[in-house]
């Protein structure tokens, strides 16, 4: 993948039956910051997220990558194009080693089928970049939520994306493995990776986001620096008080 590379979407629209989902969004992620994306339940966010990752169709609306159009591109050529996800509903292998699940990212690699030396290499620096190196031989599927997020995370990491796409990161997390995250994130981003996150709470993503784009009924409502969308009347109607 290279170069830093920012993820646009302009007037994105995806309707089920007569529901817009995602009603005619524009949203930038740009390379070296932390965009967070917030909204109750039903908002949109993970359609809008679907649309990005190309798992789903929009309707109308074009995705930009890197400046070059992707919007009819399928999810996997995304990835070559350096689109890394996660997701909400954890997804590991659970035979496989906590390292042969983060190897999986490593080998969507370009070339990586010739180069095994360079998906060890991948895979061993993702572990270590989550803190995962003492759990590396131990079978996924016995590992509790908060590790699977981290697999996750360095799964999408090994494949050394330019942008990165995460579903509730922190969802399962204790306090440290919750810390240890933002370091992570807030690494990535400093070295020039585009991260759109969603998350529901707001402590975090005042202290993750640069910028938060609020979403409510398939539309943005509101988006800007952190602070100042998190104390908008707007967004405290939408998205709270039971937050
Ligand atoms: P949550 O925080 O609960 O994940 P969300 O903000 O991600 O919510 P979406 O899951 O994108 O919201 O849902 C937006 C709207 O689109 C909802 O009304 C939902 O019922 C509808 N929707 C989403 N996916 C589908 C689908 N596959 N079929 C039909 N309707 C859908």
């Amino acid at each position: 993948p290279g170069a830093a590379a920012r993820l646009t979407a302009r007037g994105l629209v995806r309707r089920y039956g007569g529901i817009e989902a995602v009603a005619g969004v524009d949203l930038t992620a740009p390379p070296g910051r932390i965009t967070a994306l917030i909204g109750p339940n039903g908002a949109g966010k993970s359609t809008l997220f679907d649309c990005l990752a190309g798992t789903v169709r929009p309707d109308a609306g074009r995705v930009l990558l890197g400046g070059r159009e992707v919007t009819r591109r399928p999810a996997h050529a995304r990835v070559r194009l350096g689109l890394a996800r996660t997701f909400q509903q954890i997804a590991v292998f659970p035979t496989l080693s906590v390292a042969d699940n983060v190897r999986v990212g490593a080998e969507q690699r370009p070339g990586a089928r010739r180069d095994a030396r360079a998906v060890d290499a991948a895979t061993g620096r993702a572990l270590a970049l989550v803190g995962l190196q003492e759990l590396a031989a131990q079978p996924a599927g016995e590992q509790p939520t908060g590790v699977l997020r981290l697999v996750e995370l360095a799964r999408a990491l090994a494949g050394d994306p330019r942008v990165l796409l995460l579903d509730e990161p922190a969802a399962g997390l204790d306090t440290a493995q919750t810390a240890r995250l933002v370091a992570v994130l807030r690494g990535l981003a400093d070295r020039g990776m585009a991260l759109l996150l969603v998350e529901h709470d707001p402590d975090l993503v005042a202290e993750l986001a640069d910028t938060v784009y609020a979403m409510a009924d398939g539309r943005v409502v509101t988006h800007g620096p952190a602070g100042a969308v998190l104390a908008d009347a707007r967004v405290a109607r939408a998205w709270g008080p039971d937050r």
